[in-house]
């Protein structure tokens, strides 16, 4: 009995290290992991709702891991920002997404991510910009994504930098829209000019009535404001369907194209689209 107890002590223990250990691992390959160049840009499409073709490609950044594999995001992005790294990667896949699209055959904006933590640092318009300028990418085909969680810390901080990037001709989607705190606070106070309806609703749009009349009630505050609105975690063709209905913008999701790498992302442009 004893042996079985110390066996199940023992057991317990590398379940509760384990997670620790390759956390502190990946924490200390992140930094070489990035200046090698393993922090590389997907990209996931977004469909315009009224014309069925591509008008963006959001970036969502992957790790090459070469014994581990794909890492996500999930779990790299907390350790960019606790390590101070976040401002670094996300200017080397601005950099990267912008001479990958330059080989594209069209020229769609592209859909970049910022953090939180990004939204406290005045450099971010100039930062962004030596990037823009350095790779001859327009500003105005750059949409800056912000999470609204990431606004309530220093709200006026965050609306000084995002008027920054606004008048420097970038646009501003409020992601994740509907699961922050204070969404309608925000919408009166930032220069918004797109709604990213969160996943959360898409998902349960088929069986709940309560999720379609979010989404309904959403999309009229967009249009009644000026902004656009994308639908995130668009899965089935009923929902692309719906969504196009209701009045949505556009739209995003594995139904019209997962995240893919550079290489496989610009064919997804030349695949006839029927909504
Ligand atoms: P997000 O910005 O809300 O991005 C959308 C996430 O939903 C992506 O996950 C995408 O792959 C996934 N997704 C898209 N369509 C569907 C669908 O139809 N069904 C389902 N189940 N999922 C779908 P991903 O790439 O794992 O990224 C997760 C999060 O990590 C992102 O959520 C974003 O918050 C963060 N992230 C990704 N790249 C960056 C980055 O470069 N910088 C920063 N700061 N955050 C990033
Ligand atoms: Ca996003
Ligand atoms: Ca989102
Ligand atoms: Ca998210």
């Amino acid at each position: 009995a004893k042996d079985s107890g110390r066996g199940k002590y023992r057991y317990f223990r590398s379940q509760m290290a384990e997670p620790l250990a390759k956390r502190s691992r990946l924490e200390v390959d992140f930094r070489n992991a990035l200046l090698r160049g393993e922090i590389e840009p997907y990209y996931q499409p977004l469909i315009n709702l009224s014309t069925g073709n591509i008008e963006g490609y959001e970036i969502l950044a992957r790790w090459q891991h070469p014994e581990l594999g794909m890492i996500l995001p999930d779990v790299f992005v907390q350790i960019a920002e606790d390590t101070g790294t976040i401002g670094e990667m996300t200017l080397r896949l601005l950099r990267q997404a912008c001479l990958d699209s330059d080989e594209w055959p069209h020229s769609h904006y592209l859909a970049l991510n910022i953090s939180p933590v990004q939204l406290r640092n005045r450099d971010l318009r100039a930062d962004l910009c030596d990037v823009l300028k350095e790779t001859g990418f327009e500003a105005h085909r750059l949409e800056i994504e912000v999470t609204e969680n990431a606004l309530i810390y220093d709200l006026e901080t965050a609306r000084l930098i995002l008027w920054d990037l606004k008048i420097a001709g970038m646009t501003i989607a409020l992601d994740d829209f509907g699961t922050g705190y204070s969404s309608l606070h925000h919408l009166r106070k930032l220069p918004i000019d797109k709604l990213k309806i969160d996943q959360s609703f898409i998902r349960t749009m088929s069986h709940s009535a309560k999720s379609r009349k979010i989404v309904n009630a959403v999309i009229a505050l967009g249009s009644s404001m000026g902004l656009a609105t994308t639908a995130e975690g668009v899965e089935t063709e009923e929902s692309a369907l719906w969504l196009s209905q209701a009045g949505c913008t556009s739209a995003q999701g594995y139904y019209f194209g997962r995240p893919l790498p550079s290489s496989e992302a610009w064919l997804l442009d030349t695949t006839e689209r029927q909504l």
